[in-house]
Order: C-alpha cells, then sequence, then structure tokens
C-alpha cells in the first residue's frame, strides 16, 4: 500500500507589519495535530483538503503531522517558526519509512532566522527523507518563489487563480503528480526564472481583462505542451521585503531539462513585457463617495485594497469609516474593524444601549487615526461561520467576540467589529451578523482582490478605494530597504 506523510503550514508574512506573528496566533486561526489533520480537512474546498480526499480515493496510507496556518502578519518568531516547521520535520521523520511527502504551504513565509521560510523547511524535509523520497509541495498564487524551494521539491504546484478557487483542485494534482512519481513514470527536472519586478494585488486578479489573467492562460497553455508536467507562475508577495520578493515562473519539465528552461524563458518574458499594465489606479476616498451618492442601487462595493488582513495589514483601519460617517448616506455596512477592546467595550455597554468607542487605528500609525464615535450596540458575542461562496468552501472562519455597532445620528452605519483580524471575502460574514449584505446600499470590505468571488455576483458596482495601509497598491509609499536592486517599478533603467 502507497504510504505517504502530509502536513504543511501557511503564513503570508507582510514584512512591513509589526505584529510579530506568534505561536498563539496560528493557535487562535488553526493549528491541527495528528489525526485532526485528515478529519478536519475532508471535503473541506483547500488545497489540504483535495490532497487528503484524493489519497483516500485511492487507499493511500496517510500519515499526519502537522497543519498551521495564521492570519498574515509580520515576521514569524524563531519560537513558531522552530515549534511549527521542528514539529513536521520530526513528524516526517518518524513517519518514515514512506513512498512520498505532500506539503500544503504558502510560500512567503519570513521568519526572525530565515527569509525564505519555505526554502528553509523543504531543505530539512529534504535532508530527514533523504535524496529518493518523492517531496510534492502546493504553494499559493502569492509564494516567493526562491532557488531554495525549487531546489529541495521534486514538483512545486501553484494555485492558478486570485481568488483563490482552485487549492482543492491544485491538492488533487499533487496526489495525481505524486501517483505518477512513485510509479518512476516520470522525472521532474525543473527551472526557476525570478522577474525583477514587484505588482501590486488588485490587477493580479485572475478574472476579466487584467494583466495576470492574460499571463495565467499563457501559463495553462504552455503546461499542455509536450514534456511539461506542471507550471507555476507566482504573483510573489510584494509586501515580503526580502531580496527574493517578485514575480516568478517555476516549470517541471519530465527528464528535459531544455523543455523546463525554454518554457520558463518565454512566461518570464511575458511577465516582463506585461510590466506596465500592472500600474494601475485606485480611487480617492472622496471620489467615491461621490460615486456611491450617486448610485441609483446598491449594493456598492467599496473595497479597502490597502488594509487586507489577508495581506498582513492591520484590519483597522478608518479613513474610509470615518468619510462614510461624515457623508450622512445610510444603509451602509462596514466589515470589519478588528478591535478587540471596543468589542470589550461593547460588552460593558450592553446590547442595545449606546456609548461612547474609541475604534480602531490603535496597531500602528500606517492605518488612520483612532475614531472618537458615538454608537448602538446592537449585538456583541462569539462569532464564527462556514463559509458558502467559491473561496474556501466548507471552511470555519473565526470571527472571535464581535459586536455590531450602529453609528451616525439614525444608525446608518453598521459597524463590524470583532476580536480577529479576517479578510471579508465571503457575504456569510455580513449574514452571521445579521446583516443581509443585498439589501444595504452599501458594502465595506477589507481585502484586494478575493472579496471579488462572493460579492462580484451582488454589487452593483466594485469601487476600489485608496485609503492608507500595509496593502497599498501604491508601492512607492512602502520604505523598501532589503528587495534586490535594481527592481521594476520602484527604479528606472531595469533590465532583464
Ligand atoms: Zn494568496
Amino acid at each position: 500500500m502507497t504510504h505517504v506523510v502530509i502536513g504543511g503550514v501557511s503564513h503570508e508574512t507582510n514584512t512591513f507589519s509589526p505584529i510579530r506573528t506568534d505561536l498563539p496566533l496560528f493557535e487562535r486561526r488553526a493549528f491541527l495535530r495528528g489525526k485532526d489533520v485528515i478529519e478536519q480537512s475532508r471535503g473541506v474546498s483547500t488545497a489540504l483538503g483535495g490532497i487528503v480526499d484524493a489519497a483516500e480515493d485511492r487507499g493511500w496510507k496517510m500519515t499526519p503531522t502537522l497543519f498551521a496556518s495564521a492570519t498574515p502578519s509580520g515576521i514569524v518568531t524563531r519560537e513558531a517558526y522552530e515549534t511549527i516547521v521542528g514539529g513536521l520535520v520530526q513528524g516526517i521523520t518518524d513517519a518514515q519509512p514512506v513512498d512520498g511527502v505532500l506539503l500544503p504551504l504558502h510560500g512567503a513565509m519570513v521568519a526572525e532566522e530565515f527569509d525564505d521560510g519555505e526554502g528553509e523547511l523543504l531543505r530539512r524535509v529534504r535532508e530527514a527523507v533523504g535524496p529518493n523520497v518523492p517531496v510534492i509541495t502546493v504553494l499559493d498564487f502569492h509564494a516567493t518563489l526562491t532557488p531554495a524551494i525549487a531546489a529541495h521539491a521534486d514538483i512545486v504546484i501553484g494555485y492558478e487563480t486570485y481568488p483563490h478557487i482552485d487549492p482543492y483542485q491544485r491538492g488533487g494534482e499533487a496526489v495525481e503528480l505524486m501517483e505518477r512519481l512513485i510509479a518512476g513514470e516520470i522525472k521532474p527536472v525543473r527551472t526557476l526564472r525570478q522577474v525583477p519586478m514587484l505588482t501590486p494585488l488588485p490587477p493580479q486578479f485572475t478574472w476579466g481583462p487584467t494583466p495576470m489573467n492574460d499571463l495565467m492562460q499563457l501559463s495553462l497553455q504552455l503546461e499542455k505542451e509536450p514534456g511539461v508536467l506542471c507550471i507555476m507562475l507566482a504573483g510573489g508577495f510584494t509586501y515580503s521585503d526580502i531580496p527574493d520578493s517578485g514575480v516568478a515562473v517555476l516549470v517541471t519539465a519530465d527528464a528535459d531539462q531544455s523543455v523546463a528552461d525554454r518554457v520558463a524563458d518565454q512566461l518570464a518574458r511575458a511577465c516582463w513585457d506585461a510590466r506596465e499594465r500592472f500600474l494601475i489606479g485606485v480611487t480617492p476616498v472622496d471620489e467615491a463617495i461621490e460615486r456611491l451618492r450617486a448610485s441609483a442601487q446598491g449594493p456598492v462595493v467599496f473595497a479597502d485594497v490597502a488594509d487586507n488582513p489577508g495581506a498582513g495589514a492591520s484590519c483597522d483601519g478608518t479613513v474610509i469609516l470615518d468619510a462614510l460617517l461624515n457623508s450622512g448616506i445610510d444603509g451602509v455596512a462596514f466589515g470589519i474593524i478588528a478591535d478587540p477592546e471596543s468589542v470589550d467595550r461593547a460588552a460593558e455597554i450592553g446590547a442595545g444601549k449606546r456609548g461612547t468607542f474609541q475604534l480602531g487605528g490603535k496597531v500602528d500609525d500606517l492605518h488612520g487615526p483612532t475614531l472618537q464615535i458615538e454608537a448602538t450596540v446592537r449585538s456583541v458575542g462569539d462569532v464564527s461561520f462556514t463559509n458558502t461562496g467559491p473561496m474556501g468552501r466548507g471552511a470555519l472562519t473565526r470571527l472571535g467576540n464581535t459586536a455590531v455597532l450602529e453609528a451616525g445620528p439614525h444608525g446608518e452605519v453598521e459597524i463590524v467589529v470583532t476580536e480577529n483580524r479576517v479578510q471579508v471575502l465571503d457575504p456569510e460574514l455580513f449574514r452571521a451578523v445579521g446583516i443581509p449584505p443585498e439589501q444595504r446600499r452599501a458594502l465595506v470590505v477589507k481585502s484586494s482582490v478575493h472579496f471579488r468571488a462572493g460579492f462580484e455576483p451582488i454589487a452593483t458596482e466594485i469601487i476600489e478605494v485608496d485609503a492608507p495601509g500595509l496593502s497599498s497598491p501604491n508601492l512607492f509609499r512602502f520604505p523598501f530597504e532589503r528587495v534586490r536592486r535594481p527592481i521594476w517599478p520602484l527604479d528606472e533603467g531595469v533590465e532583464f
């Protein structure tokens, strides 16, 4: 019987964030151990879920280790890295002998000691299992692809969609390729090409008329060429200020290095040639408010693209909220402000009562000021919900202790205030706190692109709003120090 060992870790590290990512932050989102890794992943639309289901379909024996995931934030502490990666590698070592190792990871984890968190993880895994046991990893589209990742995994598979609606399929693909690898049918060789360009998140959207859509279509077409096993086209994670950051291409071919080289060169060149299309404008806050005022029908969705906790921003930015409160426009639902102190304050005040709040703007000074507001507490309590939209369907999202506040003179703005930092990517979040999103004139979501999967079907209009924050598309606002230079668009005269 085929025997594989599985496990992984997921963190996207925004090195500009002051939030240090420690073990409690992993525990808060997900830290599965032993059989829970399998039992809590069956049928869930994640890469791990896809791996578990496909391996069980084949009747494989799976030894689980651990799987940990934290909301994107700042650098991962030494303790958290060593506990998780150390535990994972120990579990893989203990599971020997195995026929293969399957690792759903993210690919943009930066730890205190290691810029390339996954490269170091894969190096240790390779050391533990030796050169002959196949290792396949599935990475997020926002992975920072590095020489160590390319060196230590036999096959690297990346998500092909943003919003990420295909991780489950990519997990299945990992099992399929593992089956062929174990059978000795294929002999993977890899070529990595790092393109000297950093791109903001919104134009990485892979539907509609975006540059990344065109590049992904090319990648999928090249993947069908004879001799190509798989292609990972990575948008990279721009907000990790490490030397390897940027767009990259990793092509895995069957035995023929020249095929991998040629295809990687072609796709990397196409990325470079498309670079100017990644420079996009976002709408100033005042202009967004005027467009909302002029709209006949809702819901208009305001995307707070710069305060996306899914990219490591604080999720307590107040600039758009302040403008909406001053606008007098009613029927607005604001998702979300992560501010545990204000949730506690709401609990003290009690449901149905009115009080003063010092809301948001507390994590750092990059997301607008703390607002003093008068609001009525509509509800307060612990909230979790199961995702029903196209992203992560079946997965549990934990908001933690959550309050809904009604602010403005007539309660015209409903503000969802949470304990946890959570990207608003599923309309179910609003329903879980008693707000029917379809019935609102405007919805504010702190998300760069992921919200589109769930909110495009209900939105009458989507406006990407230019507020300050750690996922701002304006890359010139960031104090990059460590990324390799020259790099586009930060420098002029970059050649590739
Ligand atoms: Zn991603």
